[in-house]
């Protein structure tokens, strides 16, 4: 199977990076529409993060915890946590890894699992 990856995109014309995909720059001084991805992953800090329970339809575990970190480039992303010994402040690795397992009942089953972030401890 392939390796998933993940991207920020970084706007040509000043270089501003954007997680997830914009249309136009969000630099106010901007109006650039052209971006180039630049994978996103590796260390990055545990901003904040929740544990949620009673998930959707398609989830089997009792909870889930998800995050927001901050990556070494500075941008900012949304994941679930792998683990369950959270603190804030912490570092963390980010991982890519099936983050759902959708299943659309049309004619024939369809299995579609979206891929995400998955943090870990380093
Ligand atoms: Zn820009």
């Amino acid at each position: 199977m392939e390796e998933r990856k993940m991207y920020a995109y970084r706007c040509t014309k000043c270089g501003k990076l954007h997680h997830p995909r914009y249309i136009v720059c969000q630099n106010p001084d901007c109006d650039g529409r052209e971006f180039e991805p630049v994978e996103l992953g590796g260390k990055a800090k545990l901003l904040t993060w929740t544990r949620v329970y009673n998930l959707p339809e398609g989830f089997t575990q009792p909870w889930l915890n998800f995050g927001i970190v901050e990556f070494e480039n500075g941008v900012r992303a949304t994941g679930q946590i792998g683990f369950d010994d959270i603190e804030n402040g912490m570092e963390v690795v980010a991982t890519v890894g099936v983050v759902r397992n959708f299943e659309i009942r049309y004619k024939e089953s369809v299995h579609e699992p979206e891929y995400g972030f998955i943090f870990q401890k380093p």
